[in-house]
């Protein structure tokens, strides 16, 4: 490795799957380049959370970074690790810098099949992680009364439009959203369509929201001007639909494209893909910001009730796939940036050799009863690592 890679540690029982993974998997095959940052919740709350600022600001400068699932506190972490602060969430913290879009992708396997027969590849979920709903005001309105939207600019735009005229109780919200951080987005989702040689799908409601959602559209329309000629060249579509169109349209589809989605929408319909692919555990996520940074990881949580069984000395069988892919799309990352083409194939081969554990049957517990045409044999966390270990030396010796 020439260019070191930003490698972000985390929490509970992904935190112990992380070392195993770098001890097994990483470490006796790559000569690991990597500025380390700990992201664990004591380390965070030590430096009053600057080490996660520092974290982003690494992987601004390589370009390239691998996250491990990290604890966003909450009262009951509060107490639990004696924090000075209920510190952000290092992703929003981690987004918010790199401005970035986020991308999640189910990694699929020919025993696990999708709940939608139709669905033959992954299908790529981007969600804008801005604004909207997620950052809106609301009142609940107890009389009769006008509710008005109005706009004050700095250099004398004024708009006041009537939005309802109230004849008794209700309820009132208002939303945004911004030119710049919707161009972000578009850029991002371009650049990874581009990199992942996949088409683009985008869909809002513009029928009925002329104007805001509208916006989204003529932006991405924008965009993608930049982007046209390298879509042609590489034979890759970008098309426009409305929202529910689109819904209709992916049910019977074959997979294989980016979603882009607004805020509300990506929500919603991440969790509804995921889970029709299988499995949570199943699924990876890769920050992309719109200047081309990459920020791999799992799209699962830190798996705390596995951890309280670890920390009983009880044996665990925790699904590291998503974890052992956001380290390979990462090595892979960093291969195609610096020419290193070792580093490329060594990516390869580790998810290769994930995947002839998994169709040799050897899995953790939660795949167990989604196994199809192959006779699934439980094993723990460990011995999952083991396995893709002696396949990997397998592969490598070849
Ligand atoms: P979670 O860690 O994703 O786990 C929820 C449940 O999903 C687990 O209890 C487990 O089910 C199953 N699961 C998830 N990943 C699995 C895996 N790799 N292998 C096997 N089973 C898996 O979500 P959570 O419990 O809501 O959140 C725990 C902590 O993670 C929270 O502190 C939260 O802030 C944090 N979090 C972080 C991120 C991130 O850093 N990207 C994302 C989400 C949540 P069973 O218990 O039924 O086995
Ligand atoms: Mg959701």
């Amino acid at each position: 490795m020439t260019t070191p890679l930003v490698e972000m540690d985390g929490d509970e029982m992904t935190r112990i799957l992380w070392k195993m993974i770098k001890d097994e998997l990483i470490l006796p095959f790559v000569d690991l380049k990597a500025e380390y940052y700990d992201l664990g919740l004591e380390k965070r709350d030590e430096t009053e959370d600057r080490i996660t600022v520092e974290a982003a600001e690494a992987t601004k400068k390589y370009g390239v970074a691998v996250k491990c699932a990290t604890i966003t506190p909450n009262t009951a972490r509060m107490s639990e690790y004696n924090l000075h602060q209920m510190w952000k969430s290092p992703n929003g913290t981690i987004r918010s810098i790199l401005d970035g879009t986020v991308f999640r992708t189910p990694i699929t396997i020919p025993s696990i099949k999708p709940a939608v027969k139709s669905w033959k590849k992954p299908i790529t979920i981007a969600r804008h992680a801005y604004g909207d709903v997620y950052k809106n005001s609301e009142i609940r309105v107890g009389e009769a009364g006008v509710a008005k939207l109005v706009f004050e600019g700095e250099n004398g735009q004024r708009e006041e439009v009537v939005i309802h005229e109230f004849k008794g109780p209700g309820v009132l919200q208002g939303m945004h959203n911004t030119d710049k951080s919707i161009t972000s987005f578009a850029h991002s989702v371009f650049k990874f369509a581009i990199d992942t040689k996949q088409d683009v799908w985008f869909s809002t409601k513009d029928t009925i929201s002329k104007k805001y959602d509208a916006r989204f559209r003529e932006i991405f329309d924008e965009v993608f001007e930049e982007y046209k000629s390298d879509f042609e060249r590489l034979g890759l579509e970008y098309f426009y639909t409305l929202i529910d169109d689109a819904v209709a349209r992916v049910i019977r589809s074959e997979g294989g494209f980016i979603w882009a989605c607004k805020n509300y929408d990506g929500d919603v319909m991440s969790d509804m893909v995921s889970t029709a692919f299988g499995s949570l555990a199943m699924m990876t996520s890769v920050l992309v910001s719109p200047d081309g940074k990459y920020e791999y990881e799992a799209a699962h949580g830190t798996v705390t009730r596995h951890y309280y069984k670890h920390l009983k000395g009880e044996e665990t069988s925790t699904n590291s796939m998503a974890t052992i892919f956001a380290w390979s799309g990462a090595l892979r990352k960093r291969g195609e940036l610096d020419g290193n083409t070792d580093l490329v194939n060594f990516a390869d081969q580790l998810e290769d050799a994930c995947f002839d554990t998994l169709n040799q049957g050897t899995v953790t517990k939660d795949l167990v009863n989604l196994m199809e045409g192959v006779e699934p044999h439980a094993v723990n966390s460990r011995d999952f690592l083991l396995a893709i270990r002696a396949n990997l030396e397998k592969r490598l010796e070849k």
